[in-house]
């Protein structure tokens, strides 16, 4: 081929038709090759080495001779699409086109030096091309986010021939996550850093990920997708050299690295050697599931070499129909990797594979498809998502079973197909109707897992398993389909002048004086925003595309230099700033610019006024498993959310959030929601910093008056209901309380506390003094804009000049209903709390005037020479209950919780120190009722036996000798509960439930049969076959499901085996760091309800660790074995007291009096009412415990 390495083209400004702006130079197409050859000296030098053979920005010390011409072992997974010489565009000032022959398959387009060459000059995902575009002269466009490579082919043939390919790819599987070059959303990279390549100045960003090595210039590289090259690993052996250095050789190159200390080196070594090894075994399975003919090519699309299953539908298929399948979400296909999910395949599920696998599973998928619509290789995604949504979401394509419609006699015939072996039978009827969980009429059998599994049809078991909550096709879709992107709403169209920063890639933290900005003619027209010298000038200096636009902020007034001002990010991490004087010219630009990148689906957010508002991914609720694409606004402290697929907007009140957290290693924002918790997820760096500190600030006390403070469910500042309930647990008996000062220092840093954060303000006793916690309230009502009264304090004054009474309490009534809510439920908690205070002022001596003259002036911000706001205090205080409309059986309770605390304060010994840790806990009898509360000093030596006697006692409970009463730690939320041992510490375990946990005392009626089988065995010990799920990480990707796996525990361990035959255990866990639970979370969907939640407590101190798995046993009998081997080896085999009614008479004698060391009434459950309900159950007879002191 006759080829000129080198062409002159006149020298022009590179068109971009991306982000582009006036007021910074883009780079030009960073190669790695320019940017290290100019370290090395002048690039120019370089230019004639460009069409030698060896690849230039790989320094070629390293190069091993004559390497094998043997095919890429990569390459024959993943069919080459097109490959063929091009010219890439020159780098920045240079006139010089670059020969590279350049390679497309479905995943990657790469471009080489030569032919020959393995590793590539750049590698650049096919998601991440946003377009491709014909420009001319034989040239095309590859555009991505930030950045875009020209080529030149030779003719207009081959040029339009590159186009059309290269589109094909375009969008095919164009979701966020597979941005990465490391497409696997499962798999994180194992190692990542810079390390130094031997011959080079600068150092590559590297990441180990799975089995490749990649080879990136830099972090931003990295994040942004675009690479040097890939390494795989199956070829790959790493050899260390002396120092800090090591070879990875591959039968083509030897890569000289240097890592940065000796340190790294063996991690590095080692996350390679990981990595060559996971290479290897990957293969193992593909190799497998290959090995049946119909298995080599795609279920779908006919692609070679697919990698990818659907475990439940039976089909192996590509990469880029991988896509597709998981659009369709876990529910209708359950996506695996042959090669990376290697836990998921079981033998049984290999074997499934044998038998289903994509000849079989087609001839039902796929009975009827016309060749119109039957996809091909080179499909678009577009088809691609089309025929695989028709094929197994609506499952128009299927071959109907004669039953079909029929749901009896489907099941029915179910129920007898599963005794067979025939699973391609059970394929076509649950997938048209038959119920995997229908009744079999045998209670011994009672589903058809059952049935198989009696019948010993392992692969009728394993896909009835995987199908347990398979959504069944249907026709009628009502979802929208392309969920990954949005309908493009109507053009919208607007221009005028405004002010212009230069674009940023960081948070805009200084103030931008109005001489940053110029001047710039901006137009808003067909999804693009674009901006010129003048109204006069044709070509803009720049401009963005709506779709790239991700968030558009409006900076509160007099941010800068401009009074009015708004940002704008873009997808590819670039902040624009933008400002007028003119705050409708403003107005008008965020409600254009907002309608025209907000989808119509979310346009109810347009009608805020919000401060932000854009798209950002999220996970909640059931939907861990992947992150869903989300548009938020922020209107003051609201949060307003439209969420994928839902078609109503959601309000979080950020101000009410029980928690609100960033989790710094991965980028994600946590609002703990009474009932829920959203995950965002930092997506991208920039908007997400500005999302993070936007809602950080609308969740604190973002201002000084009431209603923004931080507020709890009943709409009470934070921080008064935290002071007046510690009041009320500690001060009470204090005498001169409110009315004595504390300690200036003090008070005014606990205010400083509460306001910066009021939620993470934990009032203690001991820690802090009654004195201060009353004058920090005082001081925030005197302190609060516009006061507790509001606007209309003097309203409020002018009632005492009523002298009638009555006359005056239906004023402060009306005056009290005009009050904003916040105010109401502020007032009402604070007289509420003055009224008790009063009540006990024979021990605080505050009576009604004395409070009166306190909060008075504190509430009126007055003086205090208006003695009308002591008079209000007054009234409001002694007619509480009428003005407040109390309901006087509910103060009584409460008064007589408060005469229970005091009791018990006045039992302390005041000059024994501080508390010493006994604390009230409320224990419910037999289920979790407000009738069955009761109320419980627990001293630090009272184990659960004791507890429980306590409890029969005070309730008179006679117990026989088989009666197993015992003490349960119960957990709501896990669905878990555990019979504490009865000499086990009860406190201990006190302070450490959550608030979804509680202890309840019951029967328990399992203890009869594993006292039974205890006593049965000589040596206690178990082993057999459990289902095992194990919890990773809340916010991992896949948390799997239930897989057999062998155990076996003896009196130090338990050890996990992957079948029967293995040798060597999988995992093992000291028996010492086990809690182990009843109970699984349905959620989890355990495969039996005999379940088991083990919690895993690591010992070593400096990083707490717990991990939750799940057992599931097939029967009850094997469960409780299991149960009450764990109890017998944890408690050296003392499972239940051998003499039980006669401990039950020793823990009676014990004198309760001991008991009383420091009670320390601390609140032991956080919800608003913690101190009435753990009190509440005492109200009946309040003195009970007393009594046999
Ligand atoms: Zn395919």
């Amino acid at each position: 081929m006759a080829y000129k390495t080198s062409l002159m083209v006149p020298k022009e400004k590179p068109r971009y038709n991306s982000i582009c702006s006036d007021d910074e130079l883009l780079d030009d197409e960073m190669d790695c090759y320019e940017s290290i050859s100019e370290k090395r000296g002048s690039w120019i030098d370089d230019l004639g080495s460009i069409s030698t053979q060896n690849s230039i920005y790989l320094p070629t010390r390293g190069f091993v001779n004559a390497p094998p011409p043997r095919e890429d072992p990569a390459s024959t997974l993943i069919a080459v699409i097109k490959m063929g010489w091009l010219d890439k565009n020159p780098p920045q000032g240079s006139l010089i086109y670059q020969r590279r022959w350049v390679k497309l398959d479905a995943e990657y387009l790469r471009y080489f030096d030569t032919e020959k060459d393995i590793y590539s000059k750049r590698i650049i995902p096919t998601a991440s091309i946003t377009g491709v575009i014909n420009v001319g002269d034989q040239k095309f466009e590859v555009v991505t986010h930030n950045r875009t490579f020209l080529f030149r082919a030779e003719s207009d043939a081959e040029r339009s021939e590159w186009v059309t390919v290269l589109r094909s790819c375009v969008g095919a599987s164009r979701t966020q996550q597979s941005m990465d070059l490391t497409f696997n959303p499962c798999v994180t990279s194992e190692m990542k850093g810079y390390l130094e390549l031997r011959g080079l100045r600068s150092k590559l960003y590297t990441v180990v990920c799975a089995d490749k090595v990649f080879l990136y210039k830099s972090t931003e590289d990295y994040r942004l997708g675009i690479g040097i090259t890939s390494i795989d690993m199956n070829v790959g052996n790493v050899k260390e050299v002396a120092g800090r250095a090591f070879d990875l050789t591959t039968p083509y190159r030897i890569f000289s690295f240097v890592a940065d200390t000796e340190q790294l080196k063996d991690q590095w070594v080692e996350a390679m050697r990981d990595s060559i090894a996971e290479a290897l075994s990957n293969y193992e399975v593909a190799e497998r599931i290959w090995s049946l003919p119909a298995n080599q090519i795609c279920a779908d699309c006919g692609t070679a070499k697919p990698e990818w299953a659907a475990i439940n539908l039976g089909v192996v298929f590509c990469k880029r129909c991988a896509g597709e399948h998981r659009g369709l979400g876990p529910s209708v296909s359950k996506v695996r990797s042959l090669k990376m999910d290697k836990k998921v395949w079981t033998e049984d599920l290999i074997q499934l594979f044998f038998t289903l696998g994509n000849e079989r599973a087609n001839e039902f998928w796929a009975a009827n498809v016309p060749p119109s619509e039957a996809l091909m290789v080179s499909s678009s995604s577009e088809e691609r998502r089309r025929f695989i949504t028709a094929k197994y979401r609506e499952g128009k394509y299927r071959r109907y079973h004669p039953l079909f419609g029929n749901q009896r006699e489907l099941n029915n015939a179910l129920c007898i197909n599963v005794q067979s072996n025939d699973v391609c039978e059970t394929l076509a009827l649950v997938f048209c109707g038959a119920d995997v969980n229908c009744d079999t009429d045998d209670p011994d059998l009672p589903c058809p897992i059952a049935l198989a599994q009696y019948h010993g049809q392992n692969l009728q078991v394993e896909f009835l398993t995987q199908n347990r909550n398979t959504e069944l096709p249907r026709s009628e879709v009502d979802v929208a389909i392309d969920t990954v992107h949005y309908m493009a709403p109507p053009s919208i169209t607007h221009n005028g002048f405004l002010f212009k920063t230069g674009s940023m890639a960081r948070p805009i933290a200084e103030k931008k004086g109005k001489e940053e900005f110029s001047r710039r003619w901006c137009v808003l027209n067909d999804g693009h925003f674009s901006y010129y010298e003048s109204d006069k000038n044709a070509t803009p200096n720049g401009g963005l595309k709506m779709k790239e636009i991700v968030c558009l902020a409006v900076n509160p007034p007099e941010t800068h230099g401009y009074d009015h001002t708004f940002e704008l990010y873009s997808d590819s991490e670039r902040l624009y700033l933008f400002g007028t004087d003119n705050p409708e010219i403003a107005h008008e630009w965020v409600k254009s610019i907002a309608k025209s990148f907000i989808p119509v689906t979310a346009e109810v957010l347009l009608l805020k006024d919000f401060q932000r508002i854009g798209r950002l991914r999220y996970k909640d609720g059931l939907n861990l498993e992947t992150s869903r694409l989300g548009w938020f606004c922020l209107v003051g402290s609201n949060l307003h959310i439209c969420l994928e697929q839902q078609n109503r907007d959601e309000t979080i009140d950020l101000q009410k959030l029980l928690e609100l957290s960033i989790q710094p290693d991965n980028d994600v924002l946590v609002l703990v929601e009474r009932g829920r918790t959203l995950y965002i997820e930092g997506e991208r760096k920039l908007d997400f910093h500005g999302w993070a500190t936007a809602i950080q600030r609308a969740a604190g006390s973002s201002g000084d008056t009431l209603s923004l403070q931080q507020l709890t469910e009943a709409d009470i500042p934070v921080i008064v209901e935290r002071c007046i309930h510690f009041t009320t647990q500690y001060g009470l008996t204090s005498e001169g309380i409110y009315r004595k000062s504390g300690v200036n220092s003090r008070i005014a840093a606990l205010l400083e506390e509460f306001r910066r954060n009021a939620r993470c303000v934990w009032l203690k006793e001991g820690e802090h003094q009654v004195d201060d916690v009353s004058n920090v309230l005082k001081r925030f009502f005197r302190d609060i804009e516009e006061g507790l009264f509001g606007q209309q304090a003097d309203n409020w004054l002018s009632t005492t000049g009523f002298s009638d009474e009555s006359m005056r309490i239906s004023q402060y009534n009306l005056l009290f209903s005009n009050l904003p809510r916040v105010n109401q439920a502020t007032l009402r908690a604070l007289m509420n709390h003055l009224y008790c205070v009063q009540r006990f002022s024979d021990l605080n001596q505050m009576n009604l005037h004395n409070l009166a003259i306190v909060f008075g002036p504190t509430l009126f911000q007055t003086d205090g020479k208006d003695y009308n706001a002591g008079r209000v205090i007054e009234d409001l205080i002694q007619h509480y209950v009428t003005i407040f409309d109390v309901n006087e059986q509910q103060l009584k309770r409460q008064l007589d919780e408060i005469t229970y605390i005091i009791k018990l304060r006045e039992n302390l010994n005041p000059k024994a120190g501080p508390a010493s840790g006994d604390f009230i806990c409320t224990v419910y009898l037999e289920e979790k009722r407000e009738t069955a509360e009761q109320h419980v000093k627990i001293p630090a030596t009272m184990t659960a036996a004791e507890l429980t006697f306590e409890i029969l006692d005070r309730r008179k409970i006679s117990v026989k000798e088989k009666d197993y009463w015992c003490c349960f730690e119960v957990n709501d939320k896990e669905e878990t509960e555990r019979p504490l041992h009865y000499q086990e510490k009860v406190l201990p375990i006190v302070h450490s439930l959550g608030t979804d946990s509680y202890l309840l005392l019951k029967k328990y009626f399992s203890m009869e049969a594993m006292l039974v089988y205890l006593a049965s065995k000589v040596e206690v010990s178990k082993h057999g076959m459990m289902k095992f799920k194990e919890e990773r990480n809340l916010l991992g990707l896949s948390t799997g499901s239930f897989h057999d796996r062998y155990f076996i525990l003896t009196n130090t361990s338990l050890r996990l085996y992957k079948d029967v035959r293995s040798n060597r255990p999988e995992r093992e866990w000291s028996i010492k760091c086990l809690k182990v639970y009843h109970g699984i979370k349905k959620k989890l969907r355990p495969p039996t309800c005999w379940g088991l939640t083990v919690v895993y407590e690591s010992e070593k101190q400096e990083k707490q660790e717990r991990q939750h798995w799940y057992l599931c046993c097939d029967t009850q009998t094997e469960m409780r074995e299991w149960f009450a081997t764990f109890m017998s080896i944890q408690n050296g085999g003392r499972v239940w007291p051998a003499e039980w009614l006669k401990s039950r008479s020793a823990s009676r004698s014990a004198p309760l009096d001991s008991r009383f060391g420091n009670v320390s009434l601390i609140p032991l459950r956080g919800s608003e009412n913690e101190m009435r309900n753990s009190v509440a159950a005492f109200t009946a007879d309040p003195l009970a415990l007393f009594r046999n002191a």
